[in-house]
């Protein structure tokens, strides 16, 4: 399986706010960017032209990645509020 198959697995419940925060200031500072290598889902992108990380929650797949690579603390990472978010179903 490709890993952009999951997205055929899968569905969401957006909330409208997001359950991920990045702290742009801190982003400034990240040598490394590994979100945005990292994270299975492409929410992180780099954004040449505004010079700093663009970060998209809806596509999120909950795995927890980013928090992981992220070592400079730039993320308050929490589960979507309770019926919201990704779904995955087995077939
Ligand atoms: S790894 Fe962390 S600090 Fe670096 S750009 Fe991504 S969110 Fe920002
Ligand atoms: S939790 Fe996973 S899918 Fe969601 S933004 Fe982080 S790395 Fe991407």
């Amino acid at each position: 399986m490709n890993l952009d198959d999951i997205f055929d697995l899968v569905s969401y419940r957006i909330h409208p706010e997001p359950h991920i925060v990045v702290d742009h200031d801190t982003c400034a500072s990240c040598s490394h960017r590994a979100c945005t290598f990292a994270c299975p889902a492409r929410c992180y992108e780099w954004n040449e032209v505004r010079g700093r990380v663009d970060f998209a929650y809806e596509s999120c797949l909950e795995c927890g990645t980013c928090l992981l690579v992220c070592d400079l603390g730039a993320l308050d990472w929490n589960y979507p509020a309770g019926g919201y978010g990704v779904r995955f179903r087995a077939t």
